[in-house]
């Protein structure tokens, strides 16, 4: 049991069409449209039975509150699990949420025994959403039931191993109180990264612009945007966003054959912001004592 039987399942909930400028690339070219998936994974470690994030709901109701939505065959997440993989819900005994934005908590209220896990500035932030977040926490002040309505969180203040071999970790900037997942597999740090990245092109350069990572536009701050993609550069293996279509490419992680990444590859002339500050030069910057 433990990290050399854990296995990975990426389940994908379905189809969202995103402007590729406004969110997977900053800067990038506004106003094309592109479909992104939105994965939740499954992770079996011998021991426990886990899902990283819940996905989508149904195309109907993902479509009238938030982005035109296309299943194309895919399956809420209890569906999936079931159908395709075989595990009830009720054998799932906790759920590790990476944010609670609105396609990453669906039908949560299926898997009856399921400790629910999450940061705390995001349970904070989803029950009181800033106005201009209503619709991403799906905010009861614009006529929505969010999926969580009810329910009781287990708060992660900091980084935490909150299950065997599973550790959660601060990457806000996308959201305020975001962080990511490293699960220890047989080949290494494997980090479900939920939206701290949407694409590994992300963690890769814009040469153009002289940009080491081509960092997300979608988010809350851009500086700890970029503090978090150095962060997961330097933890991961390898590395699993919620809505790169490449996630799709094995059905089960990790595989034979597959390619690890290098963390904190150096590339002339393009530079690590915070790696390559002195210590506490940022929080200089910023007035911070
Ligand atoms: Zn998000």
């Amino acid at each position: 049991m433990g990290v050399a039987e854990t296995k990975i399942y990426p389940i994908n909930t379905g189809w969202l069409q995103n402007d590729l400028g406004t969110y997977v690339f900053w800067k990038g070219p506004a106003g094309e449209k592109i479909w992104q998936p939105c994965y939740c994974y499954y992770v079996d470690t011998g021991e426990h039975k886990i899902l990283i994030d819940t996905g989508l709901p149904d195309q109907e109701r993902a479509t009238k509150y938030h982005h035109n939505c296309e299943k194309r065959g895919c399956l809420q997440v209890h569906e999936h699990l079931e159908q395709k993989l075989g595990v009830h819900p009720d054998e799932i005994d906790a759920i590790v949420f990476t944010h609670l934005h609105w396609d990453h908590v669906q039908n949560m209220k299926e898997f009856k025994n399921a400790r629910y896990i999450a940061p705390r500035a995001e349970i904070e932030m989803a029950y009181n959403p800033l106005p201009l977040y209503y619709r991403t926490y799906e905010s009861p002040a614009i006529g929505i039931e969010p999926a969580y309505q009810g329910c009781t969180f287990e708060m992660i203040d900091d980084e935490t191993e909150v299950l065997p071999g599973i550790t959660m970790f601060h990457t806000p900037g996308h959201s305020v109180g975001h962080m990511a997942v490293t699960v220890e597999t047989s080949v290494g740090d494997i980090v479900v990264c939920g939206d701290a990245i949407f694409n590994g092109r992300n963690l890769e350069p814009n040469e153009d612009e002289k940009w080491r990572y081509w960092v997300p536009a979608r988010f809350v701050s851009s500086v700890d945007g970029w503090r978090s993609v150095e962060e997961l550069d330097k933890r991961a293996d390898y590395v699993l966003p919620c809505h790169d279509p490449a996630c799709g490419e094995s059905d089960v992680y990790p595989y034979e054959g597959m390619k690890l990444r290098e963390r904190r590859k150096h590339i002339p002339g393009l530079h690590f912001y915070f790696g390559d500050m002195p210590p506490g030069a940022t929080r200089k910057a910023h007035g911070i004592k």
